[in-house]
């Protein structure tokens, strides 16, 4: 029997090869008809014999294309209308969009077999792509997603690619990135002062000078990267040094998996990752022996290593290298470089050749990083390759902007039942990052068409955020509390409005009371939260200061426990304290000067991270505590420290007395500091398991929300999650979006959001 229905599909359908595919599956079932692009996604007629329409919409459902998501289709059945021929027909314009705009993709398997294929066209072409692969997001300027309107509208097409661009049976079909050597951008070697080394063969002699030691500074997808061998100690160190950056781990780019193997562990899971077409940097366990520089990753469990993800990165790596040490191309805290005369002037005392290319770059984009925690994605950072596709919520909701926090920073947009995160934009503390962030926003909010009606902020009222949200006019405009915005982020993300218990644990976040929180238990759901629990208040002694400096912690809590007694401790890390500093600091605290109040878990750890002797200062954020779970002897198997938890106006504090005691105990008995260190771990878990079970009996939730930076603890997150899960309680934590910073605009934007419904 003939049939004709009306097919709309909605969800990230248009520029990653939707039409022809359903131009060939309609052939191959013998339907005529057509398809387009509209404003909703994509719209479809199909007639022909009922089962053939059945198998051509199981096609739909099985086959698509590997960049296509399907949020959703309608069908209608309607009568005949004789097509004679299926037909791909032009895109209808019109004033408001819903379809969504794909994140960048790494090169696909077929574009990869071509690169390497002497006898294709495009034979070590660096810019290959299709339909499946290649830039979108970073060469995007507005929408549609047409040439025109990204950045290789400067380059017209020769016949030949043409052609493909044109058939809508060619992988290219339709293809805007496509080029070729003929008609596309290219790439050339310079030195330092932007003067051509290489022509002919530019990635050639950027191999050679690789080999020998040099540090390249290459253009990548989303921005400028920084490449030098990774097994050589000098070049790693060279970087370090021409960088200022001192330890801070570097991320290595393997060639292939079985590389990768020789020098770290890789689970089935993370192997995934790695292979997936967002190839983001994954966090794997170093393995003990290996032949990358030691200078790589100092002092840290894990490196960081990603495959290649273009076909520049390819033709660099491919048979020349194990590891190549791939960082941004940036100075210390600045937003990395897109530009080729912005790279050449900031990164040439770092690079000694510039790869450059023609290709622009509209926004910037940096690698993602992920962790594998219990078998899903843990995202620390969410950027190149998974932006701008959203987050799904649970409900539909009003535009909003949450303007995110001040590290790490990340906007997010809500439109409808869509979050959509904006990349890692970074600290928010220099101009450059400012500008990035202003135009992130811009450029976020006109590719997804949308004009927030309300504004959410972090309530810290020197946030670069914070004013930037304030500036804006007209709109409404709602200050969310930090460690809110955090539980909110994970309920968001785990569909969950209804009441939570929510653990929040991070360095820093402005409290409702002035202070800085950062170990808080609250009740919270969408609208409002309570606070119920908190560690103790605590002076920083110089503010900002004491968290480059962990020791100022240390002799705040060894005085908090000890008072003046504190100096008779006998511990090595009392007696490197110039006493008359110690003691101008706790003057200083008595006085409450320049010593504002925390009561960071961030701030607890790098405390004991200086007492027990293994870090005074850090030189990158949350170095001091990383190190300190890094020393965690997991064999240990002890009993957790005592610890002492007061009630005072029904709120739940937690005091450091019994623990700090313990741990100079266990000092004085010259206990190791992987013991320490396993056993104040453990003490946390016990604390927080105390006080859930009281919550739970006095107020009857179950749901248990984890978020905040110090999740990045694996040790922590693996241990409280599933002791939580013994006693019964039902453990929701991150999978979308990063615990730490990066997913506080989320929350925020959700909460105000919400307000929108009171
Ligand atoms: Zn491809
Ligand atoms: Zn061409
Ligand atoms: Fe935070």
């Amino acid at each position: 029997m003939q049939k004709r229905l009306k097919i709309d599909i909605n969800g990230l359908v248009q520029g990653v090869g939707f039409r022809p595919f359903i131009y060939k599956i309609a052939a191959k079932n013998r339907l005529n008809g057509y398809v387009l692009n509209n404003t909703e996604g994509v719209g479809i007629e199909v007639e022909g014999e009922e089962k053939d329409i059945n198998s051509f919409l199981k096609s739909i459902e099985k086959e698509s294309p590997p960049l296509a998501n399907i949020s959703d289709i309608k069908i209608s059945e309607k009568s005949l209308n004789l097509y004679k021929n299926f037909k791909i027909k032009k895109s209808l314009k019109a004033a408001s969009r819903k379809t969504l705009i794909s994140p960048d993709v790494s090169i696909c398997d077929d574009c990869l077999k071509e690169l390497f294929d002497p006898s294709n066209r495009r034979y070590k072409y660096p810019f290959i792509t299709c339909t499946n692969c290649g830039p979108r997001f970073t060469i995007i300027s507005d929408i549609p997603y047409d040439r025109i309107n990204t950045t290789m509208q400067v380059f017209k097409m020769c016949s030949e690619c043409r052609g493909e661009y044109e058939n809508p049976l060619d992988r290219r079909f339709h293809a805007q990135t496509n080029a070729c050597f003929k008609c596309g951008p290219d790439v050339l070697l310079t030195d330092l002062y932007g003067n051509v080394v290489e022509k002919e063969e530019p990635i050639k002699k950027a191999v050679e000078l690789l080999k020998m030691g040099k540090i390249i500074a290459v253009k990548g997808l989303g921005g400028f990267h920084l490449l030098c061998d990774a097994q050589t100690d000098e070049a790693v160190l060279n970087l370090r040094k021409r960088k200022f950056r001192e330890e801070k781990p570097f991320a290595l780019l393997a060639d292939d998996l079985d590389i990768i193997s020789e020098f770290a562990y890789i689970s089935e899971e993370e192997k995934q990752m790695l292979l997936s077409r967002r190839k983001p940097i994954v966090l794997l366990r170093k393995k003990g022996r290996n032949y990358i520089s030691e200078y790589l990753a100092p002092n840290n469990k894990y490196f960081g290593v990603l495959l290649p993800y273009t076909p520049l990165h390819y033709l660099i790596i491919r048979d020349n290298f194990n590891a190549l040490v791939d960082t941004s191309g940036n100075l210390n805290d600045e937003p990395i470089s897109i530009d080729n005369n912005d790279a050449l002037k900031r990164l040439s005392g770092i690079a000694d050749y510039f790869i450059l290319h023609n290709r622009d770059i509209f926004i910037r984009s940096d690698d993602s990083v992920y962790m594998i925690f219990d078998k899903r994605p843990f995202p620390i950072r969410r950027a190149r390759d998974y932006v701008p596709f959203p987050i799904r919520l649970n409900k539909s909701f009003p535009n909003v902007l949450g303007c995110g926090g001040e590290l790490k920073n990340t906007v997010c947009l809500i439109k409808g039942e869509n979050a959509f995160l904006s990349q890692h934009i970074g600290d928010l503390e220099n101009l450059q990052t400012f500008e990035f962030y202003q135009k992130s926003i811009a450029h976020l909010k006109k590719i997804i068409e949308i004009e927030p009606e309300i504004i959410a902020y972090d309530l810290h009222p020197s946030y670069l955020s914070t004013k930037y949200a304030l500036e804006i006019e007209n709109k409404k405009k709602i200050g969310i509390q930090h460690h809110h915005a955090h539980v909110a982020s994970c309920m968001a993300e785990n569909c969950l409005s209804e009441k939570v218990i929510g653990i929040a644990l991070d360095g820093t976040g402005y409290g409702t009371d002035g202070n800085i929180w950062g170990g808080e238990v609250l009740i919270a759901d969408l609208v409002e939260f309570e606070r119920i629990a908190q560690f103790d208040y605590i002076p920083m002694p110089g503010g900002e200061k004491a968290i480059k400096q962990p020791w100022r912690m240390g002799l705040s809590y060894l005085y908090k426990v000890f008072g003046n007694e504190m100096w008779d401790i006998s511990l090595r890390f009392v007696k490197n304290i110039d006493k008359n500093i110690g003691k101008l600091l706790i003057k200083m605290m008595s006085e409450k000067i320049n010593s504002p109040l925390t009561s960071s878990l961030g701030r607890f750890f790098d405390g004991v991270s200086a007492i027990i002797g293994i870090r005074n200062v850090v030189n990158y954020e949350g170095q001091a505590a990383i190190e300190l779970e890094n020393v965690i002897n997991e064999d240990a198997n002890r009993d957790a420290y005592p610890f002492k938890i007061n009630s005072e106006n029904e709120r739940y504090v937690i005091l450091y007395d019994e623990i700090i005691k313990g741990i100079i105990e266990d000092k004085s008995k010259n206990v190791g500091n992987g013991t320490i260190s396993y056993k104040f771990h453990k003490t946390l878990v016990n604390i927080f398991l105390e006080i859930l079970e009281n919550i739970r009996r006095e107020r009857n939730i179950n749901k248990v929300a984890l978020s905040g930076g110090c999740f990045q603890n694996m040790f922590l997150l693996k241990n409280l999650k599933y002791s939580l899960i013994k006693r019964g309680f039902e453990v929701f934590h991150h999978t979308k979006v990063p615990t730490n910073d990066g997913g506080i605009s989320l929350g925020q934007a959700v909460i105000a959001g919400m307000s929108y419904f009171l």
